[in-house]
């Protein structure tokens, strides 16, 4: 099996390398693939959106034609994972855009963001989280991060700080504010690959 991750910009090596402990660490039978090209979109039965600008990233998938192509993947009910500005992209709707207004979410999920509530890099934080069948708690990295501000009622909450969503999942969709790609701990990335992709993939050939 093959799993995207969308190379067009941001934080991509890191998530590369934390995916691939994930894969390492469950024993699973699974490839990366870097996604810049809708060629290499077509090859691949799950996607991981990383963080870095959302303004950036939405111009690009538009400029690359990977858009409507990812609408299309998470209908037909492939797991894709959004992390910050991935979150961001993730999103049916965005409020409080400080800056440049024109990104134009992707839609996938039930949920209203707040692009940058966070405000700039210095009000960057950590906070311990957690996660349900994680054991420890897991170290959350926020950095100019988006804030979840509305879920729908299908969307359900896997982790919050102060009340506030910050990992969301419907469905096939996972969303987080934070940065699970910049620590040596891969549970996050274990997540999405074990319930997400594999026990999935088990529970239709049964
Ligand atoms: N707030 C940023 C944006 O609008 C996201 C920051 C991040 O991904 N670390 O894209």
């Amino acid at each position: 099996m093959e799993i995207g991750i969308l190379a067009l910009q941001g934080d991509v090596s890191e998530h590369v390398v934390t995916l691939k402990s994930a894969i390492k660490e469950l024993g699973l039978d699974a490839d990366i693939v870097e996604v810049r090209r809708i060629n290499q979109l077509s090859q691949v039965s799950a996607l991981l959106i990383p963080g870095g600008e959302s303004t950036t990233l939405a111009k690009q998938l538009k400029r690359f034609g990977l858009f409507q192509p990812i609408k299309e993947m998470a209908n037909a009910g492939k797991p894709i994972m959004g992390t910050c500005a991935g979150c961001i992209l993730l999103a049916s709707k965005l409020v409080d855009q400080i800056g440049p207004r024109d990104v134009e979410p992707l839609a996938l999920m039930d949920i209203t963001v707040n692009r940058n509530a966070y405000g700039r890099q210095k009000e960057s934080f950590e906070r311990p989280l957690k996660i349900p069948g994680f054991g420890h708690s897991f170290k959350g990295i926020f950095i100019r991060a988006p804030s979840i501000v509305e879920v729908g009622e299908n969307v359900e909450v896997l982790a919050s700080v102060n009340n506030e969503p910050v990992m969301v999942r419907q469905n096939n969709i996972l969303a987080l504010t934070f940065h699970p790609e910049l620590i040596l701990d891969s549970r996050v990335h274990q997540y999405f690959l074990k319930k997400m992709i594999f026990e999935k993939r088990f529970l239709k050939m049964i």
